[in-house]
């Protein structure tokens, strides 16, 4: 089969494979559309996850099931199916403590395109098919799906992990496509007001849609007197962080009110410490929360977060701002993901509808 893979640190390119095989709890499938993220761009050419040879890229997809083991009970070959990023394995000790993302260490619940081969390929294969696959509700189309498989889970896991509540004033710093779905799980789960950290006109105005009512850049000064001068000086009650740097904590604990939660959902690619002000963190006793987490993933979150799509509460829509069709465009893609035109938001490729 076909794949294309991250050859070394800095070089891509299409690559022959033997086709993956199905162990009994597991399915092969073939993708429908797929879509590339940032953190492709964090591995292939910064290194992120250090070296791999030869490694299919892609964790992004949606898609059909070609094969599925003998002890799978609930899929069969022509599902079409969501497909999580994050594929954990159910039967790990971590995943019985509540934190199946990190099952078999921490963060190994991502596997595609990590510690094995990923998505952008003719066929892939998927651990724990019935824990981790989802069935593709049908009046979702392949492009929209593939939101579902990071996009949507992660800006949605910075809104758990800030604990956004009904009425709340909440921050998110950063508003590509993950903070994007921050600031529409937030304005979901009842926010009042949301305020976003970014500047791009395109994505501004999507965040506009999805509930975002003040805009500061973090280019014309610092966010927390922005974000302060906005608030009469009172701060917000969350802060979902979606872009930046081990620096932007320092900001994000200056603009919370006493008692406020911080969820954090971005890769910190860089630096040893992350800052936290010592007055403003109430001297140590703020009451101010700092969490960061992967993504889940999993069948149920999947079958969730499709039911939302598919009943018209979700429109994700907006992010797949670059759609492209046939394998032969995914190389555009992902160098268009790499040099990120101002207009970019997600770039997706569709292989069938
Ligand atoms: P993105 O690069 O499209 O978006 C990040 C945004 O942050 C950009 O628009 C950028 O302009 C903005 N930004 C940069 N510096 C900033 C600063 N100092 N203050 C505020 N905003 C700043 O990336 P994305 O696809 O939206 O993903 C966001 C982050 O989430 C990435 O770091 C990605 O690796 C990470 N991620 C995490 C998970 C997870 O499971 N936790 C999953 C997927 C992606
Ligand atoms: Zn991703």
């Amino acid at each position: 089969m076909k794949g294309y893979a991250m050859l070394k640190i800095g070089e891509s390119g299409w690559i022959e494979k033997e086709r993956p095989t199905c162990g009994p709890l597991d399915a092969i499938c073939k993708p429908l559309a797929v879509a590339i993220c940032t953190s492709d761009v964090h591995t292939l050419w910064e290194g992120a996850i250090g070296e791999r040879h030869n490694m299919i890229l892609g964790h992004e997809c949606c898609a059909e099931v070609v094969e599925v083991g003998e002890l799978v009970k609930d899929f069969k070959p022509g599902d079409r199916v969501l497909v999580p990023a994050i594929t954990p394995d159910w039967n790990s000790l971590e995943a019985q403590a509540g934190y199946a993302m990190h099952s078999g260490g921490m963060l190994a619940g991502w596997k595609f395109s990590n510690f094995k081969d990923g998505v952008f390929s003719e066929f892939f294969h998927v651990n724990d098919a019935d824990g981790n696959l989802a069935l593709l509700p049908p009046n979702i189309n392949s492009v929209d799906a593939c939101m579902l498989s990071d996009m949507v889970p992660t800006g949605f896991h910075g809104v758990e992990l800030a604990d956004v509540q009904f009425g709340d004033t909440v921050l998110v710093i950063g508003i590509g496509p993950v903070g994007l779905m921050a600031v529409a799980g937030s304005n979901l789960r009842g926010a009042s007001r949301i305020i976003a950290v970014g500047t791009r006109k395109n994505c501004v105005e999507v965040a506009k849609g999805y509930g975002a009512v003040d805009f500061v850049s973090y280019k014309n000064g610092t966010i927390e007197e922005q974000v302060l001068a906005l608030t009469d000086g009172q701060g917000v009650d969350k802060v979902v962080i979606a872009g930046g740097s081990v620096e932007t904590f320092e900001s994000a604990v200056k603009c919370l009110k006493p008692g406020g939660k911080i969820g954090n959902v971005n890769y910190l690619g860089s630096g040893t410490y992350i800052t936290i002000p010592r007055v403003e963190w109430g001297v140590g006793m703020g009451h101010k929360q700092i969490n960061g987490g992967l993504m889940p993933g999993g069948r149920l979150r999947m079958e969730k977060l499709g039911a939302l799509v598919a009943a018209g509460k979700l429109d994700v829509s907006p992010l797949a701002s670059h759609v492209f069709e046939g394998w032969d465009h995914l190389e555009e893609a992902l160098f268009m993901m790499r040099d990120k035109p101002a207009d970019l938001i997600k770039p997706v490729v569709k292989l069938a509808d």
